[in-house]
């Protein structure tokens, strides 16, 4: 009775240990053997490999997780010394302004008061000034009448010639002594005018034509004021005597007619 080759399938003899074809154990142990010792070798060799391959992975997810939490945490360490920085920044920049304001509320106070110390030196002056111009137009009009009365009792001693010789000798010396007042007065007058032009010259040689302060122009007023007073008396004076002299000439006037 004929049977198979485990290995080539074709008919050998019975009892035969190796194919005489192909060279195979007919031992199905043997036969097997070699597969399953190569099978197992291979499978060892992949379990191996596969396990090298996975630990290899595995570490290389742990390093990269690793660099990548220390990535993070570096960033977000820096993060926050950003922060602190800018927090620290904001906190000078709040006191530096808090300075600022204490500082720029006492100059402000400061300014004001020199504002307010300057308006009452400006208005001091104005109100000076504006006093001594009410005098200059006093004195104006004063002349301005005296010369007026002068002009009529001339035309009155005029028209008055032919009378008593006595009251117009009388006349005629009051009228003289009228002019010789007049004269004066007008002396004093163009004196007063004459000084304060020197004294505007001299202001605005020390000046050079700048912009003169609120208390520069007290000062001037004042000076003005002191250079002209004694010429001022004296026009007032002789003012008295006008008015004294002319009331005699109307005194005679009233008299002869
Ligand atoms: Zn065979």
């Amino acid at each position: 009775m004929a049977k198979h080759c485990i290995g080539c399938k074709r008919e050998i003899g019975q009892g035969q240990q190796e194919c005489y074809i192909c060279g195979s154990s007919q031992n199905y142990i043997r036969y097997y053997l070699k597969s399953v010792i190569v099978f197992i070798l291979l499978l060892v060799a992949m379990t191996w490999l596969g396990y090298g391959y996975i630990d290899k992975r595995i570490n290389q997810a742990k390093r990269d997780n690793t660099i990548q939490a220390g990535l993070e945490m570096q960033a977000a360490t820096k993060k926050i010394r950003e922060l602190e920085q800018q927090l620290e920044q904001v906190n000078v920049q709040v006191q530096q302004a808090e300075v600022n304001t204490a500082q720029s509320s006492e100059a402000a106070n400061e300014e004001k008061l020199k504002l307010v110390e300057t308006e009452k030196r400006a208005k001091k002056a104005g109100e000076r000034a504006g006093w001594l111009s009410k005098e200059n137009r006093r004195f104006k009009a004063k002349i301005k009448e005296l010369t007026e009365k002068l002009s009529a009792a001339k035309t009155v001693v005029q028209v008055r010639t032919p009378q008593a010789a006595p009251t117009n000798s009388q006349l005629a010396s009051l009228k003289q002594e009228l002019a010789s007042y007049e004269s004066q007065k007008q002396t004093l007058v163009s004196n007063i005018s004459s000084k304060q032009k020197q004294l505007e010259a001299s202001w605005q040689q020390a000046s050079g034509g700048a912009p003169v302060s609120p208390d520069m122009v007290a000062q001037r007023a004042q000076q003005l004021e002191q250079a002209t007073a004694g010429e001022k008396n004296q026009v007032l004076l002789l003012d008295g005597q006008i008015e004294a002299v002319k009331k005699k000439i109307s005194d005679i006037e009233g008299g002869s007619s």
